[in-house]
């Protein structure tokens, strides 16, 4: 038993609410549940009861046990001197305020239906990473779309409060942001940590300064990176241009380490040498990396730019030491979706949610709407469950479902789960 149950019981009144009773045995009726307080002090507040024809205007606050208002010290809280109602799953003292007056309590264990009781026990304790997995035909569609656009929605805002987070890092700049985010995305899952560092320490104000010319961007991101060795005769010419640029710069304070990027296990056209190759020239053909993604037309025109030709070194190698007879390719297709979902969305959530311009939320949705759907290990599984993904708005739906709600047992706070217990 949680205070969540208790949470979803008086929010829905699933309950006996005929004829209540305090613990005191005086009549109550309820006229408003109140609201939820997420801040500090009483669980919900503005809720209004009459008790023995009296009405009360006041905070609601909930416990399991009516002695959980001792052990949480609420007495000497002068926060819960407004409180009308105390809710508990069992009353097992009686509660006085700092006046020692008594706070009427409701204690619902005796008037809540053993059935849903039992409903939410077979939800809330199934060991199932999914615990509605074998219910989910009991809900309605609408319920399940409901919930899934819910989980979209809420993805797309926390990812955007992670762009906001580095843009005041940043001092507003918005293009040294979308850089950073563009950079940490180039490193893919197992590279993302060192490529964040590297733009944090390498401004795109300096490569801008250099952007004329492949080879010095090249000689800065990989320097920068610590990953220039003298390999060959390109690589001793990389080397000196950074040993050049670092002084003027003054970059080596926050240059890398070469053991600090991760090659191990990754497919070749994976290496973080090639992805910085292909950084390198995107950044040389983009004026301005922000405005590109926050108006970029539509999905097949952020491709199409996403996949610029790295130089001709790196067409024929994976590292400096490393050179391959067939060409590497510029940016795969999953890798530029990838991009778009994980670096172009956000930031147009973001910027939506900077200025308060709904039009760019609006963007945000229709670009993931315009790309296929993510098939992991994820979106498989609810697939089989009857849930499809038809564009990367639904996958990324169902991975914010599954990581913040289904993992954390949050089938109180999901349409879903309350849907279930709610159902006849
Ligand atoms: S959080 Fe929702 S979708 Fe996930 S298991 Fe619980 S009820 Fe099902």
């Amino acid at each position: 038993m949680s205070e969540d149950f208790l949470y979803f019981l008086w929010q829905f009144q699933y309950f006996d609410a005929a004829h209540l009773t305090t613990t005191a045995g005086e009549s109550l009726q309820v006229l408003a549940i109140g609201q939820r307080n997420a801040n500090a002090g009483p669980d919900f507040i503005n809720g209004r009861v009459i008790v023995e024809n009296i009405e009360w205007a006041g905070s609601i606050e909930m416990h399991l046990r009516s002695s959980d208002w001792h052990r949480h010290a609420h007495t000497t809280d002068r926060a819960y001197e407004s409180v009308v109602l105390h809710v508990v799953w069992e009353n097992d003292t009686d509660i006085c305020r700092h006046d020692g007056t008594a706070v009427p309590t409701l204690a619902l264990k005796n008037i809540t239906s053993p059935k849903l009781l039992h409903k939410y026990h077979v939800l809330i304790g199934s060991k199932a990473t999914i615990p509605c997995e074998n219910q989910l035909g009991a809900v309605s569609n609408l319920q399940k779309r409901m919930m899934l656009d819910r989980a979209a929605t809420q993805r797309l805002e926390r990812k955007a409060q992670g762009v906001l987070e580095l843009l005041t890092q940043n001092h507003q700049d918005w293009e040294e942001t979308t850089y950073q985010l563009l950079a940490q995305n180039f490193g893919f899952k197992v590279n993302a940590e060192p490529m964040l560092r590297l733009a944090q320490g390498l401004p795109l104000k300096i490569l801008h300064k250099h952007r004329d010319n492949l080879f010095q961007l090249e000689a800065l991101l990989f320097g920068q990176a610590g990953l220039l060795i003298p390999a060959d005769e390109y690589a001793l010419s990389l080397q000196k241009e950074y040993a050049f640029l670092a002084a003027k710069y003054s970059l080596k304070s926050t240059q890398l380490q070469a053991h600090e990027w991760k090659f191990l296990r990754l497919r070749p056209a994976n290496f973080p040498t090639v992805r910085l190759a292909q950084l390198a020239a995107f950044i040389q053909q983009q004026p301005s990396l922000f405005s590109l993604f926050i108006h970029g037309e539509n999905v097949k025109k952020l491709e199409e730019v996403l996949r610029a030709k790295q130089s001709d070194y790196w067409q024929t190698h994976y590292h400096f030491q490393k050179t391959t007879a067939a060409k590497v390719a510029t940016l795969g297709k999953a890798s530029v979706e990838n991009i778009v979902v994980n670096t172009v969305v956000p930031l147009v959530a973001a910027y939506a949610e900077a200025k308060d311009n709904l039009d760019f939320m609006t963007k945000a949705t229709e670009l993931l709407e315009q790309l296929p759907a993510e098939t992991n290990h994820l979106t498989d599984r609810w697939h089989q469950m009857g849930i499809e993904s038809k564009t990367a708005f639904d996958s990324q739906a169902i991975i914010e479902l599954y990581t913040h709600f289904c993992v954390k047992k949050g089938c109180l706070q999901c349409a879903i789960g309350t849907s279930l217990l709610k159902s006849p």
